[in-house]
C-alpha cells in the first residue's frame, strides 16, 4: 500500500508540473489546464506548473475583493471556492497524504538517517492561524490606495513556492538575479529551516504551518472518503501509534483533524482489521474473517 502511495504522490507531482517548455519559451504555461485546481500545495509560478495553487488562488480572490467592489466588477470566485470545497468534502486530508508535492518532499527528507524528534502538539494550532491571518484576514484587510491587497502567505512565507518557483526562476532567468533582495533571502531561510526540520521530524510544515492542510483538516470528519475505526475489533495493541507519521494514536482519536490518511496504520500496523476505508459510510472491501484457533482435544 505504501509503495502505491509513493507512486501516486510521484504521479501527482508530474501531473501538476507537466510543462517542460519553460527553458525554451521563457513563459509560464498558460494553457487550458491552468484553470484546474491542483489538490496539493503546488506553486502556480513554478516553471513546470500546469495547474493553479488552491491557496494562492484563494488569496488572489480575497485580495481583489475590495478593488472589485470599488470598480463594481465583483465576482464570487465560485471556481476557486467550489474547487477547494469539492476537494475537501470528498477527500479531506487524503490529499495531504497522497497528492501533495511538498508533503512528498518532506517525507523524502525524513528518510535521511539521523536521530528523529517529535513535534509538540501545541504547534499544530499555528497552521489554522496561518490560514486565518495570512490567507484570509491580511489579503482582505491590508490594501493599497487602489483597494488591492497582497498574497501574504505566498509572498512572505510559502516554502513550497520558494522551492518550486523562486529558486528555479532565478536559475533559469539570469535577469531576475538583479532583483534579489531581503525578501528572497528571508524565504530561502524559511525553506532551509523547514528542510532541516523535515530531516529531524516528520512533516513539520504540514503539521504546523500549511494553511491548505488546515483547510482540509476542517473536512476530515465529514469527508466522503474516510478511514474508519472498528472499536470492537481493536485490541488496544498500540501498533498503530508506532507507525503514524503525524504522531496520532489512531484508536484513541480515530477522526483526528491531524490525520493525513496515509493509511500506514491500516496497512502496516493493525493486524486486527480495526481500521478500514469507507466511502459515504460504507466499508470498502469485506471484513476479514477471524481465524478460529482449534482447541486441543
Ligand atoms: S492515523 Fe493512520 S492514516 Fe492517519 S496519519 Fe497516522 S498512520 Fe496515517
Ligand atoms: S493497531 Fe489496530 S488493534 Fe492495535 S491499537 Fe491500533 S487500531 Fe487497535
Amino acid at each position: 500500500m505504501q509503495v502505491i502511495r509513493k507512486w501516486i504522490q510521484t504521479i501527482w507531482i508530474f501531473l501538476s508540473n507537466g510543462f517542460w517548455g519553460f527553458p525554451f519559451t521563457g513563459n509560464l504555461y498558460q494553457g487550458p489546464l491552468k484553470v484546474i485546481c491542483s489538490p496539493g500545495l503546488n506553486c502556480y509560478s513554478c516553471p513546470a506548473a500546469t495547474t493553479y495553487c488552491p491557496i494562492g488562488s484563494l488569496q488572489q480572490l480575497l485580495l481583489g475583493i475590495r478593488f472589485s467592489l470599488q470598480t463594481g466588477s465583483y465576482y464570487v470566485g465560485t471556481f476557486v471556492v467550489g474547487g477547494l470545497g469539492i476537494l475537501g468534502a470528498t477527500f479531506g486530508r487524503f490529499i495531504c497524504g497522497w497528492a501533495c508535492p511538498f508533503g512528498l518532499f518532506q517525507e523524502l527528507l525524513y528518510k535521511i538517517p539521523t536521530k528523529k524528534h517529535s513535534i509538540p502538539k501545541t504547534l499544530r494550532v499555528f497552521k489554522y492561524l496561518f490560514l486565518l491571518i495570512f490567507v484570509i484576514i491580511l489579503p482582505l484587510l491590508i490594501v493599497d490606495q487602489f483597494g488591492m491587497g497582497k498574497p501574504w502567505f505566498c509572498k512572505y512565507v510559502c516554502p513550497a513556492g520558494t522551492l518550486e518557483a523562486g529558486i528555479p526562476m532565478v536559475l533559469l532567468m539570469p535577469d531576475l538575479r538583479t532583483t534579489i533582495g531581503a525578501l528572497y533571502w528571508s524565504k530561502i531561510l524559511i525553506l532551509t529551516g523547514f528542510t532541516g526540520w523535515s530531516i529531524l521530524a516528520s512533516r513539520p510544515f504540514c503539521r504546523t504551518t500549511c494553511p491548505l492542510g488546515a483547510f482540509y483538516a476542517l473536512f476530515n470528519r465529514f469527508s466522503l472518503i474516510q478511514l474508519q475505526f472498528d472499536k470492537d475489533a481493536c485490541t488496544n495493541c498500540k501498533a498503530c501509534h508506532k507507525v503514524c507519521p503525524v504522531e496520532i494514536n489512531f484508536n484513541e482519536t480515530p477522526a483526528s483533524n491531524e490525520c493525513i490518511n496515509c493509511m500506514k496504520c491500516m496497512s502496516e500496523a493493525c493486524k486486527f482489521d480495526a481500521i478500514h476505508i469507507a466511502i459515504a459510510g460504507h466499508r470498502l472491501g469485506s471484513k476479514r474473517k477471524k481465524v478460529a484457533i482449534a482447541s486441543p482435544q
